[in-house]
């Protein structure tokens, strides 16, 4: 494989643009590009035009007879494109009449060619221009944060900086199993996991069933899934990845955190088209297989100035300290004050399965940074100088602040939010989710803090601006320590700790999300121009709306699984085992046919309680559907629907755990093979 023939070569991206568009509009979408700002329409046709002629003449779009879509596609498409929005989920923000939402072409993120079809990364709005999409504010978020960084940094002296981006490196974890056994689970079909079956007896069992057969063919996919995302520019590099059987990980290089953002989006969907071609079913659901590990993405974000430097990198001069603490107490304040948003940037059902199942990072937001910064810090906080392990740290040309040593301390894996040494790694998106919105509320928080510092020190004189600064960062640290934790974050105690420490552990979906529309993240979206307040009220609708509907099918699933599936089974075995031990009472009448007469005693009374647990379910699930307010409705389908459905399965798993496998129409959860008993 011929890697930088194929790398990007389905990518209209700044190389082609640069070659092909006439000099002086290749600049003007440079310029619209670094500023986010519009396209003028005459820069926009041509564009379109070299897009076009790209896109047909390197033979990667054939044109349909009578001229199709493609030919129609103009300068104005790119500028204002007016697709029908109405099957959108627009949370109330755009009534049936006004059905159209208008899209424009973000020329920060590079049109490319998938199969057959060139697509146009685009911001979407409706109507009345309220973003409808995760992109617009993405970039709004972008772009606050770099506002509010440039001006700091002018302050502290860097003022060369004209611009400062946002860099995300975001790591993908997913399940491949054997599609034929995925298409034979209506749960895994529809729903994404499993929502029956006994616990493997001992761990990880359901490797020989689901699994095992794929391996040989697992680097085959990794390789052609390497080939077809770098031919769309996404710079991959898949691994393997050990936690739980077939989950595999891939990490992406970091980029500008909208292109990340579009690229993961890409990812998920090639993971998933390449998966098919390898007879694999390729899940990304956080918790697809009870008692086996869920999937994460783990958010790897920082900050770097146009003239390339990290802003999260301690660096190697005092200068440089100075402002890797400024920004690092800027991370620090931003996560601690809006623990609350950012929980609920990462809340999705399947998430909740996932956050605080000891596997994963709790629902508890907080922030590891590594014991030599941690040292560092306390110094800041209590004004002495800091030494660490035998290297001692203080000077610098500003005397009040301590030197930054490179951490060498183990990282911390129980972390939601971990320095890894020049950025940080947020570990509570879950496998599915669009990392658009974690990243807005980390940009918009940082930004927010950011404008705070800026606003105390913009008037302190250049000669006390080192003191000044050791200051802001003494009383911020007071103020937000309580989310610095460099413990265990999987254990009860940290849970009792956190909650001394008055921090938030926001458990479900219902419980975070109404943090949403607080006055706190109202002002917080409003003020950086982020969200309009009718933006972040369909947003929370549209939160709450995906968790009913999510839970809904699931109840639903569970129970035509239940009812004809599994119930099929249990009958069908039943009248077996019956038949059975009639025929032997026939030909031994003295027999007690103890065995069979225990067998059918057991299913007969879990039957019962799977009747009862059934019926509970199906009319809690009807009245789940009648009640008008949806967060009530959330709240119910999280405390009463989830938890009758906990008890419906444990119901069936107990009887599964009686069945033979092959009564049942499924392939089981857990696979109970002699040889796997054998195997330790
Ligand atoms: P690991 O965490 O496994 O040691 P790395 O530190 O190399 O691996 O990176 C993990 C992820 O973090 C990668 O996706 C990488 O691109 C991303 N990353 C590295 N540096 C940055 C940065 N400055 N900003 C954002 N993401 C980054
Ligand atoms: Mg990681």
């Amino acid at each position: 494989m011929n890697i930088p023939e194929i790398y990007a070569s389905m990518v209209f991206n700044d190389k082609v643009m640069r070659e092909r568009l006439p000099k002086d509009i290749y600049k003007a979408v440079r310029k619209t590009s670094k500023n986010g700002t519009h396209l003028e329409l005459d820069v926009a046709n041509t564009v379109a035009a070299v897009m076009k002629e790209w896109a047909i003449h390197d033979g990667f779009i054939s044109p349909t007879e009578d001229g199709g879509v493609i030919m129609d596609f103009s300068g104005k498409e790119l500028v204002k494109g007016e697709p029908d929005a109405s099957s959108f989920p627009s949370g109330g923000l755009r009534a049936t009449f006004e059905a159209r939402g208008y899209t424009a072409w973000d020329p920060s993120s590079p049109a490319f060619v998938k199969d057959g079809s060139l697509y146009i990364p685009t911001a979407f709005c409706s109507y009345g221009g309220e973003a409808l999409d995760k992109k617009t504010p993405l970039l709004r978020s972008m772009e606050a944060l770099s506002d509010a960084a440039v001006k700091i940094l002018h302050l502290l002296g860097s003022t060369d900086v004209t611009h400062v981006d946002t860099t995300v490196g975001s790591e993908q974890e997913y399940f491949l199993i054997d599609k034929e056994m995925y298409k034979k689970r209506k749960d895994l079909l529809l729903t994404g996991r499993t929502l029956m079956g006994a616990p493997a007896p001992k761990g990880q069992e359901m490797e020989d069933h689901y699994f095992g057969v794929l391996k040989p063919k697992v680097s085959e996919y990794m390789h052609e899934l390497d080939k077809e995302l770098w031919e769309l520019g996404v710079p991959a590099k898949t691994k393997h990845n050990e936690v739980a059987p077939s989950q595999h990980e891939l990490a992406p290089v970091f980029q500008t955190a909208n292109v990340a953002v579009d690229h993961n989006q890409l990812t998920m969907e090639v993971m998933k088209k390449v998966a098919d071609k390898f007879g694999y079913a390729c899940l990304l659901h956080e918790k697809p297989f009870e008692g086996i590990n869920g999937s994460g993405k783990h958010n790897n974000w920082s900050v770097s100035t146009d003239t390339g430097v990290n802003l999260l990198d301690p660096g190697k001069t005092p200068g440089q300290d100075l402002q890797f603490l400024v920004f690092l107490m800027a991370v620090i304040a931003a996560v601690d004050e809006y623990q609350e948003v950012l929980r609920i940037s990462v809340a999705t059902a399947g998430n909740d399965h996932r956050l605080g199942g000891n596997e994963a990072p709790p629902a508890i937001v907080s922030i590891f940074v590594g014991d030599e910064l941690e040292k560092v810090l306390s110094s800041i906080e209590e004004g002495t100088s800091v030494k660490g392990s035998g290297k001692t740290q203080m000077g610098m040309g500003a005397h009040v602040l301590p030197h930054i040593m490179r951490d060498t301390t183990d990282r911390n894996r129980t972390s939601p939010f971990a320095f890894t040494g020049n950025k940080f790694e947020f570990r509570m998106p879950g496998s599915s989710l669009s990392v658009a919105d974690p990243n807005i509320v980390l940009n918009t928080a940082v930004a927010d803090k950011l404008v705070l510092f800026y606003e105390r020190l913009k008037d302190v004189a250049p000669s006390e601006m080192d003191e000044a600064v050791h200051d802001l960062l003494q009383e911020m640290l007071k103020k937000h320590k309580r989310i610095l934790f460099n413990g265990n974050g999987y254990t009860d105690e940290w849970v009792e700790e956190a909650g001394r420490r008055g921090l938030a552990n926001l458990a479900s979906l219902p419980d975070a999300v109404p943090h949403f529309i607080s006055d706190k993240s109202i002002s917080l979206f409003t003020k950086h121009g982020i969200y309009t307040r009718e933006e972040i009220l369909s947003r929370y609708e549209i939160y709450l709306e995906n968790y009913v509907k999510t839970v809904h099918i699931e109840a639903l699933t569970l129970l035509e699984m239940v009812r004809k599936d599994f119930t099929t089974g249990l009958v069908r075995y039943m009248k077996d085992v019956t038949t059975e031990a009639l025929k032997k009472r026939d030909l031994l009448p003295d027999s007690l046919c103890s065995y069979e007469s225990e067998i059918l005693k057991t299913l007969d009374k879990t039957s019962e309680e799977i009747v009862a647990a059934m019926n509970r379910l199906a009319e809690d699930t009807s009245k789940a559907e009648g009640i008008a307010d949806l967060l009530e409705q959330a709240k119910f389908y999280h405390e009463t629907i989830l938890a009758e459905m906990d008890e419906l399965r444990f119901w069936t798993d107990r009887a599964e755990a009686i069945i033979p496998d092959e009564y049942l129409p499924y392939p089981p959860h857990s696979v109970r093979h002699p040889r796997c008993e054998e195997s330790v």
